[in-house]
């Protein structure tokens, strides 16, 4: 070739040159960037020209093959039968004759069905520093004609040129998956934090994270606190395992386990091949694992689980994707983080709720401000009110009104200077009705975090009851003083009498008076008697007896001196104890007396008229009623009738001697046997009273 025809050589592929610049100055994607080149090639030299641009490694070469006419097509070549690996191998270009290369690697190759002698090629340098997993490719002139105006010495230039578009084309790609991650990391980053419930934290990162790293399934294994093993379940599952049942890794087991253990991430792009690798889940679901790529989700160093994407369907797991499962794996580890916390400060929540309605004390709680913000139902019965509008939301010592003493106002500041102590104060408290309850009022501050005052607490004790018992129990000494001191009176009286011979020579007289003093002692002794039964009622030793006892016999031991007594004190007595009664279990001291309180207190309250006993037996119950006709029960005095020390003011008014232990040992004993009293009675017309217990089982 002369200089001048040189000069024109140039001159001309100049035009392919500025042809190319043209095109590709708008093309920003390399597929785009090889189509117009072998496009502009062919057409340029006439020649048909191939463009090859490697895909995934070890898998296919995208191609596009234009004829000189400019019929362009695309095709996908095996990378195994592209046999380009020998044209590249001197990294320039070169001229191959078809001929020349042995037979095996012509026969099956894609490129070399398409040559009749032979071919000119180059391969597409690219930039050096980029790792092994770059691009590849090469331009390839089929049966160039001799002369070409694209030739070995000029091509290679052409190949660089091209090359600089299709690395634009490549950075600019990045560039935008880069963006597209970017933009999916942080609409994931948004929405998890936005989320407080796992289920919707796992539900929105499955789709969008398989989508984004192309894979088969991604999974998350959460921690379990007690024991460190790995638990996948069901509903954190990718749809792929959702028929399975919960799986659980232990501690350093399966890949999972060891990424939970050491707290590294982990890539295996063939898992048969890892020996950390658990193949059982895979058995057992007929899901073929191929490759996993796993990271650890922590929370403030501590491993709370693995997030793991499975399979990726074009190549293996890289550095750019295990970067973006890290870049994913830290707000997802918070946002599960801040859903279990959210879930133990809601269960916290409620159980304290809980506590605060079932309490039987009244609370309130009042704000840094004064104002009340709950109270429980208990206050509400407290203070009289059917709802909580009356308090909640007013000042709190508008609403809790002291009878005397310092207003609640005061209290409550006291409760917010106590400094760890919890003031008490007793006070009379008015209702919606405008009566006033004793109530113990104690509180506690609740301090936040800062130390400042969030909340007070006020807890309502309800003292009436307290109080009744201190009045009962003071009753109770003064009648048992009293009771104690007239038969001791009686009997110290007639003692001195019978010293002083009063009866000397009467001995009728001297008889009486011993009777006297005979009948009080026995009165003093039944007292005594009582007292140690509750004694021993009380300390429960009646759970350990389970004798048989046989009623038909008790009540005849029972009753005929009750009958006496009562035919004494001018009444009538009447029974009707059904014969054959079965037994009942339990102790027949405690049962005698029982029956003994209840005939004796209908005689003792009876003037004048019937005292009635009746006993008898329906499927495995006995019922025995006890009945009078005496001065009967205020109906107001009813419900406290067994209550211990307990003595209705019919009783008291009218000097009937008594404890008032008598019934609520009764109930006790009953009780503890199985089985349940009731009493009816008009006041003035008589009282009834009916037990009912369990007979022995067979
Ligand atoms: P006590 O008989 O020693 O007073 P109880 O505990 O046996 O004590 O009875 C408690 C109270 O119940 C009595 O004080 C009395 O007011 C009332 N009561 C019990 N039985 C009768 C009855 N059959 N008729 C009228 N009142 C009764």
């Amino acid at each position: 070739m002369d200089k001048q025809e040189a000069v024109a050589q140039i001159d001309h592929i100049h035009a392919l040159w500025e042809q190319l610049t043209r095109e590709l100055t708008d093309v920003l994607d390399a597929h785009g960037v090889c189509a117009a080149v072998t496009y502009e090639i062919a057409v340029f030299t006439g020649v048909r020209t191939a463009v090859m641009l490697s895909g995934p490694p070890d898998k296919y070469y995208d191609v596009w093959i234009c004829d000189g006419n400019g019929d362009l097509q695309q095709a996908r070549w095996n990378e195994a039968q592209t046999a380009l690996d020998g044209l590249s191998a001197t990294g320039r270009a070169i001229r191959q004759e078809k001929m020349e290369l042995p037979a095996a690697e012509v026969i099956d190759s894609d490129l070399w069905v398409q040559v009749e002698e032979d071919v000119l090629f180059v391969p597409l340098p690219f930039p050096t520093g980029r790792s092994s997993s770059a691009p590849r490719g090469g331009i390839c002139l089929l049966d160039p004609p001799e002369p070409c105006p694209l030739n070995r010495s000029n091509i290679e230039n052409l190949a660089t040129h091209v090359t600089t578009f299709l690395d634009r084309a490549f950075l600019r790609q990045e560039l935008d998956r880069q963006r597209v991650e970017f933009d999916i990391v942080y609409d994931l980053t948004y929405s998890l934090t936005a989320t407080l419930r796992k289920e919707n934290i796992l539900n929105q990162l499955i789709d969008p994270m398989q989508r984004i790293l192309n894979v088969e399934a991604i999974s998350i294994g959460l921690t379990d606190e007690s024991t460190g093993d790995i638990i996948f379940e069901e509903t954190l599952m990718g749809p792929l395992f959702k028929k399975l049942p919960p799986i659980r890794l232990r501690t350093g087991q399966g890949i999972a386990g060891a990424v939970a253990s050491s707290g590294e991430s982990l890539i295996v792009n063939n898992v048969y091949k890892d020996e950390r690798f658990f193949p059982k889940v895979d058995s057992e679901s007929g899901f073929r694992t191929e490759s996993i790529m796993c990271v650890p989700l922590q929370v403030e160093g501590r491993v709370i689980g693995i997030l793991e994407a499975i399979n990726k369907r074009n190549g293996n797991f890289n550095e750019t994707d295990l970067r973006l499962l890290q870049a994913i794996a830290s707000p997802l580890a918070a946002a599960i983080e801040n859903a279990r916390l959210h879930g133990d400060v809601l269960a916290e929540k409620r159980r304290v709720e809980t506590i605060f309605s079932i309490m039987p004390e009244g609370m309130l709680t009042v704000n840094a401000e004064g104002q009340v913000t709950g109270t429980n139902d208990a206050l509400l019965t407290l203070m009289g009110f059917e709802s909580d509008e009356p308090l909640v939301g007013h000042p709190a010592d508008e609403v809790i009104y002291v009878r005397s003493g310092e207003a609640f106002a005061q209290f409550i500041e006291e409760v917010y200077e106590a400094d760890g102590a919890n003031p008490q104060i007793p006070r009379d408290i008015e209702r919606s009705d405008g009566e006033y309850v004793p109530v113990l009022i104690s509180g506690a501050p609740i301090w936040n975090e800062d130390g400042e005052l969030s909340e007070m607490i006020f807890q309502f004790s309800d003292v009436r009851q307290i109080r009744e018992l201190e009045r009962m129990r003071d009753d109770f000494f003064h009648n048992i003083v009293h009771e104690l001191r007239t038969p001791l009176a009686t009997i110290l009286m007639y003692a001195r009498l019978l010293r002083e011979g009063k009866a000397q020579d009467d001995a009728a007289k001297a008889d009486r008076f011993l009777g006297v003093i005979e009948r009080e002692s026995d009165r003093l002794q039944q007292m005594v008697r009582q007292m140690l039964q509750l004694a021993k009622l009380e300390a429960r030793e009646i759970q350990r007896s389970s004798e048989r006892i046989e009623l038909n016999r008790l009540f005849d031991d029972l009753l005929p001196p009750l009958a006496d007594r009562a035919v004494e004190k001018g009444l009538t007595f009447s029974q009707k104890i059904q014969p054959d009664l079965p037994p009942v279990v339990g102790s027949k001291e405690m049962i005698y007396s029982v029956f003994k309180n209840l005939v004796e207190n209908a005689v003792k309250f009876t003037m004048s008229g019937n005292v009635r006993v009746e006993a008898s037996k329906r499927d495995s119950i006995i019922r025995v009623i006890v009945q009078d006709e005496g001065i009967g029960i205020p109906e107001e005095a009813q419900p406290n009738l067994f209550k211990r020390f307990y003595r209705a003011q019919t009783a008291v008014e009218r000097g009937i001697a008594g404890t008032g232990l008598g019934l609520y040992m009764v109930k006790e004993a009953v009780e503890r046997h199985g089985g349940s009293i009731q009493v009816e009675s008009v006041e003035g017309e008589g009282s009834t009273f009916v037990v009912e217990m369990p007979t022995a089982a067979d």
